[in-house]
């Protein structure tokens, strides 16, 4: 039987699904190319949005004619959806044939074969404190870059965030398994790696800390590009950021999301941190990793947040000088402290107005941080050919910036090459191939 796998949400998704191709691969089951030459349907899913659950179940709506007209036996929701929403899934996607949760995918084999045996549906949304899918790799999709998952679930408990209830409390990887992991995707040719992980900050797997691990990790031969994801500012060490700042192999680029500029706000958000420690390690970075490209995640709107709690928002972002921000206009969700304790109390043409600024301020800045880099030659790891243009290709800088530049013909994804910026957009940087 053949099975297809489409992916939704965060970089963990997607380690988690090629994880399940591999657990699938292993038991007999084979890719198919497309859904509709697929037995087995499963969508890998993420609920931190509202939104995003809507969008699952519409798109399972609209793969539903498989299961009628075309060779589809087994369709499935995989992830944080299911441990969110499971009921609603149930109600509005009656055709459903396996609901599981992120500590479930060693599970699937079995769940497939009873599914085919008894056309129920069959579901397991238990969260394993220990579950990190010890001696299991993932199957490497990409050629080039590689996810690895050192540690899962979350502690934190953002009062907004749905994630510590859908994926579990924290627990890290040992090192033992990260390193295998690493070395099966280096063996393959991969050269770029990104650990991953909620809050990578606080990996402690018998002592060893983040910054230790990255150090350790750093060795392995012919591993040339290192990152990480995602940081929290409480959490960011200065070992980690010595760590940064001396080791070549670790890009110098940071994901370090503020979410909101107010100590009140932050405060309400449980984030652990002010404004002022913010800013303090933003300095200190800044000062130790010369160059360095750092890019974040704002909410706007949350319960409260008045227009000079909006204001420092604004101060944070051009203190900062972000390359990029992900930002997000504040909504409810189940289950989170803010949904009982908080009225969600700002408007919504407050919210959208607020939302405009940030992303305006953020093409401004951006820019401003692209600009920096014209005339200098960067070395790029080539990753796509255009889809713009085939004429041109996509590769990433040491900094993770786009870098757009002529299609030679003679390089190929994977490969690294030298390009001297000549002009830039404000997430995009054009060059020119040095031959
Ligand atoms: S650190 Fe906060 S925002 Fe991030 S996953 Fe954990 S609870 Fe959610």
């Amino acid at each position: 039987m053949t099975f297809f796998i489409e992916t939704f949400g965060c970089q963990m998704n997607v380690y988690d699904s090629e994880l399940v191709m591999n657990i699938l691969l292993q038991n007999g089951y084979e890719k198919a190319s497309a859904i509709g030459k697929a037995d087995i349907l499963f969508l890998n899913t993420c609920a931190i949005r509202e939104k995003a659950v809507e969008r699952v179940i519409h798109k399972m709506e609209q793969y539903a004619h498989y299961r009628k007209k075309g060779k589809l036996k087994i369709a499935g929701i995989l992830g944080c959806i299911p441990q969110y929403s499971s009921e609603r899934l149930k109600k509005e996607l009656p055709f459903i044939d396996i609901l599981s949760g992120p500590d479930n995918y060693d599970k699937l084999p079995q769940m497939i074969k009873e599914s085919i045996k008894n056309k129920r549906i069959h579901e397991d949304i238990r969260l394993y404190k220990e579950q990190n899918y010890d001696n299991m790799l993932p199957y490497r999709e990409n050629k080039f870059s590689a996810f690895v998952t050192v540690m899962r679930g979350c502690d934190n408990f953002c009062s907004y965030c749905v994630v510590p209830y859908v994926r579990g409390r924290e627990r890290s990887r040992s090192l033992n398994e990260i390193l295998k992991d690493i070395n099966d995707a280096v063996s393959k040719g991969i050269t770029e790696i990104t650990l991953l992980g909620q809050n990578v900050n606080s990996y402690n797997w018998n002592g060893m800390t983040f910054a230790a691990l990255l150090e350790k990790v750093s060795e392995t031969e012919n591993l040339k590009r290192l990152r990480f994801a995602t940081s929290h500012p409480k959490d960011i060490s200065y070992e980690l950021i010595e760590v940064m700042s001396n080791n070549p192999k670790i890009c110098k680029h940071l994901h370090l999301p503020f979410q909101a500029g107010s100590s009140e706000v932050l405060k309400r958000m449980n984030r652990g941190y002010t404004k002022e420690d913010y800013l303090g390690k933003i300095e200190k970075i800044r000062d130790s990793v010369p160059g360095i490209a750092l890019t974040t995640d704002i909410i706007v709107g949350f319960p409260g947040e008045t227009d000079d709690d909006f204001k420092e928002t604004l101060e944070v972002m051009e203190i900062s000088g972000f390359d990029n921000s992900f930002m997000f206009i504040y909504s409810e969700r189940e289950l989170t402290y803010a949904k009982k304790h908080y009225k969600d109390d700002v408007n919504r043409k407050i919210k959208a107005e607020r939302q405009k600024q940030v992303i305006e301020l953020q093409k401004r800045i951006g820019l401003e941080q692209m600009n920096g880099d014209i005339g200098t030659i960067k070395e790029v790891l080539v990753e796509s050919v255009s889809k713009k243009r085939k004429t041109e290709m996509i590769g990433s800088t040491d900094q993770n910036r786009s870098v757009v530049f002529e299609n030679s013909g003679k390089i190929k994804p994977g490969d690294y090459v030298k390009v001297k910026i000549t002009d830039a957009g404000s997430v995009t940087l054009l060059g020119e191939l040095i031959k």
